[in-house]
């Protein structure tokens, strides 16, 4: 499928994404950027590049693929390094939980003799680093593709491609949508756990020792979401801003609703956003969205 593949930052998602590409052979040759040394050393005991260095702006000459996995944060400042290096006509893509921003970080940097095709799957787990990837992790989960106006179709086919071999099904969205999406199925119910999980750590001792003993009754649940990586976290938060505070807006506004419910005795009402609410649970279920042995992707 490509020559010469160069993935950055070999945490879950890249590392997941190189293990397709070795067992299924997609490159000849396999280049890791990781900004850890560790990592790298690492990277190569596994046997899941064929080289790696520290250094993107070396590691990525001569690919027709590059895949930025790096948290959304870093992603101009690598944008910038391999810039002078990228070969004509190489592809571009990456793999961030936020379209918008990454884009407006990334496309200015990249010379018009390449291309760049965003995109991000969905899917991943609350584990991070080189080996918490698994070849599987794509398999079944939407991949959206969010190509800019002036993007070219055999580009997007490419990637499109890729993510196939990778096992996911395609959405072709705009990144605002994406945005706004992701912000309510993903973004919202993250920061919802942190703040419960942040609520429950500011309790008095002997009342966090019982929300622990007694947590399979439902803040385990949350206890697994909030424990997902800081960095890559506070980057989606940072970069998300807009969309984010627009689904919290109206979020508030329903628990607002729900408390005043709840302080009137208005059973009736409860009873109806409950009712509705199971609705969507058979939904997700319908559409094979339920099992979730790899949870929580960003
Ligand atoms: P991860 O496991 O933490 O891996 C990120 C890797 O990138 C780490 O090895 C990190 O090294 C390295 N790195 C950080 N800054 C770098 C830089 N400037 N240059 C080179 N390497 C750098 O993260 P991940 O979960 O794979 O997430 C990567 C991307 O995938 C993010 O953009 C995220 O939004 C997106 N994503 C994540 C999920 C998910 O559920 N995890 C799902 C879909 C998409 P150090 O550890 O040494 O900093």
């Amino acid at each position: 499928m490509f020559n010469r593949i160069c993935i950055i930052g070999y945490g879950l998602i890249g590392s997941s994404i190189a293990r397709v590409i070795r067992r299924d052979r997609l490159a000849e040759t396999l280049v890791c950027v990781d900004g850890s040394e560790a990592v790298c050393r690492r990277v190569l005991d596994l046997g899941i590049a064929d080289k790696a260095t520290t250094d993107p702006a070396e590691g990525v000459v001569d690919c027709d693929l590059v895949i930025l996995a790096v948290p959304v944060g870093a992603y101009e400042s690598v944008a910038r390094a391999i810039a002078p290096a990228l070969a004509q006509g190489a592809v571009v893509t990456d793999v961030g939980s936020v379209k918008q921003a990454v884009i407006a970080a990334v496309q200015p940097h990249l010379p018009a003799h390449v291309q760049f095709v965003p995109s991000h799957p969905i899917a991943g787990t609350e584990h991070s680093g080189p080996d918490a990837g698994f070849a599987e992790l794509f398999v079944n989960r939407w991949a959206i593709v969010t190509p800019l106006p002036d993007s070219d179709i055999k580009a997007v086919e490419k990637i499109t491609k890729l993510w196939e071999a990778c096992g996911s099904r395609i959405e072709i969205m705009e990144p605002r949508r994406h945005d706004l999406t992701l912000a309510i199925t993903s973004h919202l119910p993250h920061l919802i756990a942190y703040t419960i999980v942040g609520t429950a750590t500011d309790l008095e001792e002997h009342m966090k020792d019982d929300v622990i003993k007694f947590s399979a009754s439902g803040f385990r649940d949350f206890t697994r979401i909030a424990a997902s990586d800081p960095v890559m976290w506070r980057d989606i938060f940072m970069n998300n801003r807009e969309a984010v505070l627009e689904i919290v807006q109206r979020f508030n506004e329903d628990l607002t609703a729900l408390q005043r419910a709840i302080r009137w005795g208005d059973g009736d009402q409860l009873q109806a956003m409950f009712t509705r609410t199971r609705d969507i649970r058979r939904r997700v279920i319908e559409a094979g969205q339920a099992d979730s042995p790899h949870k929580s992707p960003a």
